[in-house]
Formats: C-alpha cells, sequence, structure tokens
C-alpha cells in the first residue's frame, strides 16, 4: 500500500516520548521530564510582539518560496556578527525549522547508490534524511571522553568513492560535544582533495556553549564551496513551534532547495518570517539570559548524576542534554522479575517506575546511554535523577 520510500523510514524516537509523558500528564500521574528537546522559556516578548504586529499590518500571505528578502537581509547580518561568515542573500533559504532545512538538502543532493556519513551517536532524524532518498547512511565512531570528536581512522576507513556527504552536528544532540577547532581542522584536511563530498553543519545549538567558544565551520575554509551551514531559530530564541531554520551555501543549492520547497511547502510561514528578523537583529540580551541558566542547569544535572552509582557521565560543552552510560545497570532484573535488556527497556522501567521521561540511547545509535535533556526546572531535575537513583538501585543481578 505505501512506498517503499515511507516504509524506510522510522518514527521519530524523541517525538514519541514526548506523546508518552503527554499521555501520563493527561492520566493525572506524576511526570519528572527529561525528554524535552526545546527551551523551557517562553519566545521573548519583542519577538512574540513582532509576530503580533506581522498579524495586524496583514503579512499574512505567501511569501517568496525561500523567504522574504528581508529576512534573508536579517540572517545575513546576523552570520556576520555571530559567526564573522559573509553571506550573500542570494545563498540563503528559510524553511521551516532546521529540521526542514536538513531533510531538503538531502533531498536535492542524495540518492540510491551515495553514501552518507554520520557521526554515532548521531540525532535521531539523520540516518532517517538520507535513507528517504535511497542513499545509504554510513556511522562513524567518536570518541565519548573527547567531546565525541571522530574516530579520525574509522573516518578515513569509511569514506569512498560513493561518498556524497558527511554531516556534523556540533554542539551535538544527543551527547552536548562540542569538537574542537582542531577535530574540525583534521576532518577538513581528510576532505581537502574531495571537492564532491557536501559538508553539512548542523549549527542550530551554535548559541548554547559553555566554557568554550563556538566557531562556525565555514570559517575555517570560506573558500570551500562545498561547507552547508545550518541553523535554525528555535533553540537559540526559544522559538521551536514557530519553524523558521535556514541555509547559508552553495548558490545553486539554495536554489534547488527553494524549486524543491516551492513546490513542497510553497514558503514558510510568513508571520514567524517576520518575527525571525526581529530575533536575528533586535536585543540579544535574552540568549545570553537562556544560556547562563542552561550552563547552570548543566552544572547541577551532572552533580546530581555525580551521585548514582556506576553511571558514567562525560561533562559536555554544549547543547542542553547529557547523556550518560547506563551500562552497568543493563541485563538486571526489575523488582517485578523483567529482565532489562537494552537502555530502551531501562528507559520504560524508569518511567513507568518513576515517571521519569527520558530518551534511550538505542535510537541515537548508542546502546548503553540515556539521553536526558536539562531544559526544566532545577526542581525538576533534582527529583528526576533521586528517582533514577532509586529505580536503578532496586534492580537485581
Ligand atoms: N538538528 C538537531 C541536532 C536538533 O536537535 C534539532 C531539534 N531537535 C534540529 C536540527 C531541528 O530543529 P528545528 O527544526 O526546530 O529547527
Amino acid at each position: 500500500m505505501f512506498s517503499d520510500r515511507i516504509l524506510r523510514i522510522k518514527p521519530s524516537a524523541t517525538l514519541a516520548m514526548t506523546s508518552k509523558a503527554a499521555e501520563l500528564k493527561r492520566a493525572n500521574k506524576p511526570v519528572y521530564n527529561m525528554s524535552v528537546g526545546e527551551p523551557d522559556f517562553f519566545t521573548p516578548e519583542n519577538i512574540q510582539k513582532a509576530g503580533i504586529n506581522a498579524i495586524q499590518k496583514g503579512y499574512t500571505k505567501y511569501t517568496p518560496g525561500g523567504g522574504t528578502f528581508e529576512l534573508k537581509e536579517a540572517i545575513c547580518k546576523k552570520l556576520k556578527r555571530d559567526n564573522n561568515l559573509n553571506f550573500k542573500t542570494h545563498e540563503v533559504v528559510v524553511s521551516c525549522g532546521g529540521k526542514h532545512s536538513l531533510y531538503n538538502a538531502c533531498q536535492v543532493l542524495f540518492q540510491k547508490g551515495d553514501e552518507v556519513i554520520i557521526f554515532k551517536p548521531y540525532w535521531v532524524s539523520f540516518p532517517d534524511f538520507v535513507t528517504v532518498t535511497g542513499a545509504q547512511p554510513v556511522f562513524v565512531e567518536t570518541n565519548p571522553s573527547k567531546q565525541n570528536e571522530p574516530d579520525f581512522e574509522d573516518l578515513k576507513n569509511k569514506i569512498n568513492k560513493n561518498t556524497k556527504g558527511i554531516i556534523i552536528n556540533s554542539p551535538s544532540n544527543p551527547t552536548g560535544g562540542v569538537w574542537s577547532d582542531n577535530a574540525i581542522l583534521q576532518l577538513l584536511e581528510i576532505v581537502k582533495d574531495r571537492p564532491d563530498i557536501w559538508i553539512f553543519s548542523d549549527e542550530c545549538y551554535e548559541q548554547l556553549t559553555y566554557d568554550v567558544s563556538f566557531k562556525s565551520i565555514a570559517t575555517f575554509s570560506p573558500d570551500l564551496k562545498n561547507i552547508i551551514t545550518f541553523q535554525s531559530c528555535s533553540k537559540t530564541y526559544a522559538m521551536t513551534g514557530w519553524r523558521i531554520g535556514y541555509i547559508a551555501g552553495n548558490e545553486k543549492l539554495v536554489q534547488a532547495i527553494a524549486k524543491l520547497q516551492g513546490q513542497s511547502t510553497s514558503c514558510p510561514n510568513s508571520i514567524a518570517q517576520y518575527a525571525a528578523i526581529e530575533a536575528l537583529t533586535g536585543s540579544q540580551d535574552r540568549v545570553l539570559d537562556m544560556k547562563n541558566v542552561f550552563h547552570k542547569r548543566r552544572d547541577l544535572i551532572l552533580s546530581q548524576l555525580d551521585a548514582i552509582p556506576n553511571v558514567d557521565c562525560e561533562k559536555p560543552n554544549g547543547a542542553f542534554y547529557v547523556f550518560p552510560d547506563f551500562r552497568y545497570y543493563l541485563n538486571r532484573l526489575s523488582p517485578d522479575g523483567k529482565m532489562i535488556k537494552t537502555s530502551s527497556d531501562l528507559s520504560l522501567y524508569i518511567l513507568d517506575r518513576t515517571g521519569v521521561v527520558t530518551v534511550a540511547g538505542d535510537s541515537f545509535g548508542a546502546p548503553n546511554n540515556i539521553r536526558l535533556s536539562y531544559a526544566t526546572s532545577d526542581d525538576i531535575i533534582i527529583e528526576a535523577c533521586n528517582n533514577i537513583k532509586a529505580a536503578l538501585l532496586d534492580l537485581k543481578n
């Protein structure tokens, strides 16, 4: 009944856990949601007002398929201001969220016979973006004790004549890892003679780095025409529901994406585009405020996890996730005699026993880990970690 295309992909594991949390809430059960992939803050007021203004002024019509000229101008200014990147409006295309930008770029560039390198652990959607095109994802190992930087030997071994793309996501979902300049330079050196390989840099967490500064990958090699920069208003401005993401890169690629978009969504939401201009060019004070809160929460959750015996957690330098290793607690029995074999079993056991919602590492290509988001209040972080600890200590050999 369905096309091969749709049968090749899986539902999003993170969205599945979000629905589970909503179900528990509806049943009036206590829920400690550590699965959220979005800031728990309101969209800043100046951006809200810009959205309201856009509605009242009648900016409620179709816009050009690739986004309004004014928003593209704002994006170019932002890329210069924050990332020291020089792009012109014809090198920018706006889509319905960063996810849509990534999806579109994969559709435009990849097909059957192509291989696309993805670093493990990966954001759940990357392999599906690739497989839906008919191309093959190829996974490369990373080093958890070094911000999940690539295993360069593995990377060199996996690149071959069919390699058509490499997807980089630093700061990373799910690990929070931020690659060093040296790691990026090493990667660019490996691919320097392969202009046919597209380098995707998913920078949607660019504003959320702690103790280290963020550098956009395209700044390392401004002449390389095959680097594509993906950014989004979602995480930086607490605008996940507005759905505005964008790409800066090769002009022909940008045109191809605008064409695809013109034949699919027509254009990104007009009201959200006007609000995004304010987000990108208005006061950036709230961005810093939110980052400071996340920084404190990261330190809080690390100290809470440190108090749980035999759970190893690296200190991530970015995003709002930690990705502890729970392997010590696998292959044990729950109090009601169920065998906890995988991180999915463990995540469900923790949910049923305590109401703490997490996302199992299985879906990120890391079967011993569980992702915890700290985009939530200090109280929830503390209670959730206490509950996880109690649930783990109830497991039996
Ligand atoms: N990339 C990564 C790594 C993400 O975690 C997300 C959101 N979870 C996105 C892209 C897409 O975000 P949006 O579509 O809201 O811009």
